[in-house]
């Protein structure tokens, strides 16, 4: 046995050995189709020969420049590009190594920026129950995943959550979307007053959840709702895109969807196409101006910011997902995979719900579909899915029995952008029989 205390290095899974495309192939010689891009990672597939090409021009050029030291064309490549691809009012950018960097990064951005502009009581964070955002300690206090937190309390005592827009199980019957937009804007006012209107600093929220509810999205207006309190009680709100963005759900930022610009927004992942380290915060005006009339100096920073290999990786990723027929076959083959789900699974007495947008799509499991009971959480219901799925040849990604003892298992999928009709439908046959 391996000696590494790593979660699965060392265990018995299978050994990936290449990577091509839509594919991971195994020692064993083994295919899978990749459904869940890993965990919503590859955008682009395996081994996209531009994208590493681009990495390996890079490499042969600087491969690492400390920040303190230099700047590099790659990394200022790259943050030009973002800020010309992010939504309007998000103008300014932070790279950083990864996901929960970015979380952290931006947490730390808003708390500076209160300080900056004489409000350093504004602390408290409000985030949303069962929801990740990182495994960093700031992040993780952050999500609202109870089991996950348990163990490490006591965590950032300013965390607070409240409910998320969670249709499917917390939309009453006979309640419009709209109705329950505004019961759930209730419910964060009601909580921004308790803890003292001049106190917040932050909402954080995932404008689709992806790890830990399998592709929820927002009802019609509940972002615009949510900004509305925000801006009432002067709270900023930071959108977690660090899963859904960078095309995942058929435009290039999941928020564009909601008709609002939030003041910080982190990225990850699909920035990187599978390459790190990379990730960014996108700041507004806002925020800028607190920094640059201010101390001048973001107090933060980590050894890999705006490591060239991997802005390199970014760089290339972008350009590729701007070609107007990378979002169109998002949209083209997600709508399929829905379809496809629907006929498959729809009338499975085990299927609660399959939603989700563009290649981001989730089925919840249940035992019960009336009254939407889940299985018991010991049973594990959505780990056996993915052994199933893995020996059908199939990766998608399982989570569930855990949120908060409330919900129970849910499948999330997520494959690369340039995955063919074909593969769709090799992807729901398999995920079927799984199930
Ligand atoms: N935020 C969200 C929404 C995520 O899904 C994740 C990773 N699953 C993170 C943050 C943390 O990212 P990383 O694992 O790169 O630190």
């Amino acid at each position: 046995m391996t000696k590494i205390l790593h979660r699965n290095i060392g265990t018995n899974l299978p050994k990936a050995v290449a990577g091509e495309g839509i594919y991971i192939t195994d020692s064993e010689g083994r295919r899978y189709i990749d459904g869940s891009g890993g965990a919503a990672v590859s955008c682009l597939g395996h081994n996209h020969s531009e994208v590493l090409a681009a990495m390996k021009a890079q490499m042969a050029r600087i491969s690492y420049a400390h920040t303190s030291f230099f700047t590099t064309d790659i990394a200022e490549q790259l943050a030009e590009q973002l800020v010309e691809l992010a939504p309007e009012g998000l103008d300014y950018v932070y790279l950083v190594s990864g996901g929960s960097e970015a979380v952290e990064a931006a947490l730390k951005m808003a708390r500076q920026h209160f300080v900056e502009v004489g409000q350093p009581q504004r602390r408290h964070i409000i985030a949303r129950r069962q929801s990740y955002h990182g495994n960093t300690i700031g992040a993780l206090a952050t999500g609202g995943n109870e089991w996950r937190r348990a163990q490490f309390k006591p965590l950032l005592p300013e965390t607070h959550h409240v409910s998320p827009c969670y249709a499917y199980r917390d939309m009453q019957t006979g309640e419009t979307p709209e109705a329950y937009a505004e019961r759930l804007a209730a419910e964060l006012e009601a909580k921004v007053i308790e803890l003292g209107d001049d106190k917040i600093m932050a909402f954080v929220a995932e404008p689709l959840v992806g790890a830990t509810l399998g592709a929820v999205g927002p009802v019609a207006d509940y972002f615009k709702r949510v900004r509305e309190i925000c801006d009432r009680y002067g709270i900023l709100l930071i959108l977690d895109e660090v899963m859904c963005g960078m095309g995942r759900t058929g435009t290039i930022f999941a928020l564009e969807q909601e008709g609002i610009v939030p003041d910080l927004v982190t990225i990850a992942k699909g920035l990187g196409g599978g390459f790190q380290p990379i990730g960014a915060v996108l700041l507004s005006e806002n925020i800028y101006r607190a920094f640059a009339e201010g101390s001048g100096l973001f107090q933060h920073g980590h050894t890999y910011i705006g490591h060239p290999i991997a802005a390199a990786a970014a760089s290339k990723v972008i350009e590729i997902l701007k070609r107007p027929e990378m979002m169109v076959n998002v949209v083209k083959m997600g709508d399929r995979l829905q379809a496809g789900l629907d006929a498959a699974l729809g009338q499975s007495p085990y299927v609660g719900d399959i939603r989700g947008r563009g290649l981001f799509r989730g089925v919840e499991i249940v035992a019960d579909k009336d009254t939407k009971q889940p299985f018991d959480a010991a049973r594990k219901i959505h780990s056996k899915i993915k052994t199933e799925a893995m020996q059908r040849g199939l990766m998608c990604y399982p989570m569930g029995g855990t949120m908060d003892g409330k919900q129970g298992d849910h499948v999330l999928l997520a494959p690369p952008y340039i995955v063919k009709p074909e593969q769709i439908d090799l992807i729901v046959e398999r995920l079927a029989a799984a199930i």
